[in-house]
């Protein structure tokens, strides 16, 4: 009979360190060897079980047959000249995938993908226009953390936003074990008040989320402030209309933030404020205006700075707590989806106008 070796990296740091111990007994080892194990997993990653010299030889030798650790293909990166980072991943079927790091100050926040392409089309993304391929698997998604700890420079960020690649709430299972792989002591150690997810406003994915008692934050992608408009720009809008995400939003035990992507002549005239702010009020929300990235989005064209400035005074003037967002890494392609695309379509990396949007608010 052949068993199937177990991925580690799939587990959270509880489930792993209880199979290891009991692993380590099992083939006459004290329980502490399999408390090692656990530890390089995450907290001091090693790069296999080979590199853990800390360990017999022939335990090493024990734990290769019967488990796996397998690490992500960092296949390209660029860099911006305002420090962030974009890393391509190359996944063991060949799938890419991306991960953003943003310097700011004394903060690095990792946007990370949740699947490869998205099957949601929201009409102004590059991910949507890809199609939905499939499903991350947990090591997939914390690996994009793991493999940064690998570099000559290793990186550490203290913020995660699940803002990159895909739909975080359609992929719970994998997401719920990364959200405990992140913040566990045991694992990446990041506090949940610094861990984002962004959804398009997947009430299933909601629930399971306000359901875990952790402080994750919750930001709701709304895009437009009535249903009419919204369902142009978001076709989820017919599945979850914007009435029951909006409904869902305030009962949210925590703050909410929403993200609105300013679109040029599209949801961008001062009604717009005005509807959005009744809304924001209604949940108690913090709003985050981000400017279009103009790579890969479909026909639509940013709207100017001082259109965006005016919006964000309507809502300030309305009470609503408002954030721009800053556009980073302009020279590199790093908006959801877009280095990803951009390689597909075998253009220079260096020809891409694209920027990066991805940040926090906290
Ligand atoms: N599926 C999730 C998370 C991934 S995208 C969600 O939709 O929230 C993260 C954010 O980037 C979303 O608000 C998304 O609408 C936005 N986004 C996608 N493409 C963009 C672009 N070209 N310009 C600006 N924001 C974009």
């Amino acid at each position: 009979m052949t068993v199937h070796p177990t991925n580690l990296l799939n587990l959270t740091p509880a489930e792993a360190v209880t199979t290891l111990r009991a692993f380590a007994v099992s083939v006459g080892e004290a329980p502490y060897r399999g408390s090692q194990v656990a530890r390089r997993l995450w907290e001091s990653p090693a790069s296999g079980f080979d590199a853990m010299s800390e360990l017999p030889a022939d335990f090493r030798a024990r734990l290769a047959e019967h488990f796996t650790m397998p690490r992500l293909a960092l296949t390209s990166e660029q860099a911006s000249t305002d420090g962030t980072r974009k890393f391509l991943f190359s996944l063991a079927d060949g799938q890419s995938i991306e991960t953003v790091a943003i310097p700011d100050g004394k903060r690095l926040t990792l946007c990370v993908s949740s699947q490869a392409g998205c099957a949601l089309q929201c009409a102004f993304c590059a991910t949507g226009a890809m199609g939905f391929v499939r499903n991350l698997e947990a090591h997939e998604i914390a690996g994009q953390v793991r493999e940064l700890a690998f570099l000559a420079e290793p990186i550490k960020p203290t913020n995660i936003v699940f803002m990159g690649m895909g739909e975080p709430l359609m992929n719970w299972p994998a997401v719920d074990t990364v959200l405990t792989i992140l913040n566990n002591p045991a694992g990446f150690g990041i506090g949940a008040r610094h861990i984002t997810l962004s959804t398009v406003g997947w009430l299933p994915g909601i629930e399971a989320l306000e359901a875990r008692k952790e402080q994750f934050r919750l930001a709701i992608s709304i895009h437009a402030p009535s249903d009419a408009l919204r369902a142009t720009l978001m076709p989820v809008n017919t599945k979850f209309p914007l009435e029951a995400v909006i409904e869902r939003a305030a009962r949210f035990s925590r703050r909410v933030t929403f993200e609105y992507v300013m679109l040029g002549g599209v949801n961008d005239a001062d009604e717009h404020a005005t509807a959005l702010a009744a809304l924001a009020k209604t949940c108690g929300a913090f709003v985050n205006l981000i400017p279009l990235h103009p790579g890969g989005s479909m026909g639509f064209v940013p709207s100017p700075p001082e259109r965006i400035h005016r919006f964000a005074s309507r809502l300030k003037a309305a009470n609503v707590e408002v954030a721009v967002r800053r556009s980073r890494g302009l020279d590199i392609a790093a908006a959801c989806g877009q280095l990803r695309a951009e390689r597909l379509r075998r253009r220079t990396p260096g020809l891409a106008h694209d920027d990066s949007q991805v940040n926090e608010t906290a």
